[in-house]
């Protein structure tokens, strides 16, 4: 593949808030964008050069984003996968089609784990009533999971007995499914690697990550937030899915740490991820440098984290506290303490569980960084962790 310089047009499918930090990555090292999303007012098509506001199936959208730019990446999960292999036909599109047509699929992405030698959980595929009657009661208590179009805990139900798994099962329009086992978690991590056309990988430090509702809240990134053995085992598990996958750019993957030590990979979500916002604070190179240097063809270089780091995510619940008119959080208050970066995602209202921004606190201790993330905590009204 040719190396694009700065200069060239950088395209991305989708404009949310990764499209947003994706650009400005861009943007900072002198490339142009174009953004391809049907809002008018989303996060990425605000602060691209060219923002073109078609559907993601538009083929005269898809023709303008080919003609605007020199490669194309993406930044949702549910983008359709026959429009990445309308442009991939055109440009060079990373991640490739089939990476997110898997990724897309929690079925498929299971199969994909265990091919790849990574334990995951207990599970049953079931699109069928036959399969429905099949299931084993080894997998109960278990969590009913949508295999497609699933998001921040949309899309899954949680089930203790076979009546409520096949109510579960109609309340979810009978849509293909995978029940898994409910495994008793003692903590939950994840892996950002990028990978290179040339087969270079890189990775950021693994993450501790906590989720509240089914949506990430807190992440944690310093030395001592994991088991040092456990952070080698997700970081090898992590290599070999991209591997297996001959995956070219970032790459998510999550895992549950279990009560009994052992590690099981839940999902992977092909392109960065919440998990490594810290990266833009706390890293010499952040997640969305990854991006624009995978999809430019450009080195790789292993990102070495500077400070400590905690990232709390800032959800639309902070700006309805006391009933559902708007209000705006006490971000000069917060902005007093030292070491922390703010970032908000220009999105236009808020709603509960949506995802208006985060914030990264640093500081050069773990001590230190949790003293003060906790007290950011404390005033926005987000409960301590
Ligand atoms: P996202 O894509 O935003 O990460 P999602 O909708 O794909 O979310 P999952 O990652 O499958 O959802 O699940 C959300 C959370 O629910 C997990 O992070 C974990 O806290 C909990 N969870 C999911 N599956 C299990 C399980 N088998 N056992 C125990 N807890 C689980
Ligand atoms: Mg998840």
């Amino acid at each position: 593949m040719t190396v694009l310089l700065p200069g060239a047009t950088l395209g991305v499918m989708g404009g949310g808030q990764l499209g947003r930090m994706f650009v400005h990555a861009a943007q900072r090292m002198g490339y142009f964008t174009a953004v391809l999303d049907p809002d008018p007012a989303s996060p990425a098509g605000l602060v691209s050069h060219y923002h073109i506001r078609t559907d993601y199936l538009d083929e005269q959208g898809l023709a303008q984003l080919i003609q605007r730019s020199a490669a194309i990446t993406t930044e949702f999960e549910n983008v359709p996968a026959p429009a990445l292999v309308t442009l991939g036909a055109h440009r060079p599109v990373s991640p490739s089609a089939e990476s997110v047509a898997i990724a897309q699929d929690r079925a498929q992405e299971k199969a994909h784990f265990q091919r790849c030698g990574v334990p995951v959980a207990p599970h049953a595929v079931i699109e069928t009533a036959e399969q429905l009657a099949a299931v084993g009661d080894s997998l109960l208590p278990g969590i009913l999971k949508t295999s497609r179009l699933g998001y921040d805990g949309k899309g899954q139900a949680r089930v203790t007995t076979r009546e409520e798994l096949a109510s579960a099962w109609e309340a979810l329009r009978r849509v293909p499914c995978v029940l898994e086992k409910l495994l008793p978690l003692a903590a939950e991590c994840s892996v950002i690697v990028a990978r290179s056309h040339d087969g270079r990988l890189v990775n950021l430090p693994p993450q501790w990550n906590l989720h509240r509702d089914g949506i990430l809240a807190v992440t944690q990134a310093h030395a001592d937030c994991l088991p040092a053995a456990t952070a080698r085992q997700a970081i090898e598990a992590t290599r070999a899915i991209a591997e297996g996958l001959r995956y070219v750019g970032v790459l998510c993957v999550e895992f549950f740490l279990l009560q009994d030590g052992s590690l099981v990979v839940n999902e992977m979500a092909p392109r960065p991820h919440n998990s490594g916002h810290y990266s833009l604070d706390a890293c010499d190179v952040s997640q969305f440098e990854l991006q624009v240097r995978a999809l430019a063809g450009l080195p790789l270089p292993q990102p070495r984290q500077h400070s400590p780091a905690i990232m709390l995510n800032l959800l639309g619940d902070l700006w309805l506290v006391g009933g559902e008119t708007e209000t705006t959080p006490p971000w000069d208050r917060v902005l007093a303490l030292a070491g922390i970066h703010l970032h908000l995602y220009g999105k236009l209202s808020a709603r509960r569980g949506r995802k208006m921004g985060h914030l990264t606190v640093t500081a050069s201790t773990a001590e230190a960084v949790r003293g003060t993330a906790l007290q950011a905590a404390e005033l926005l009204g987000i409960p301590a962790f």
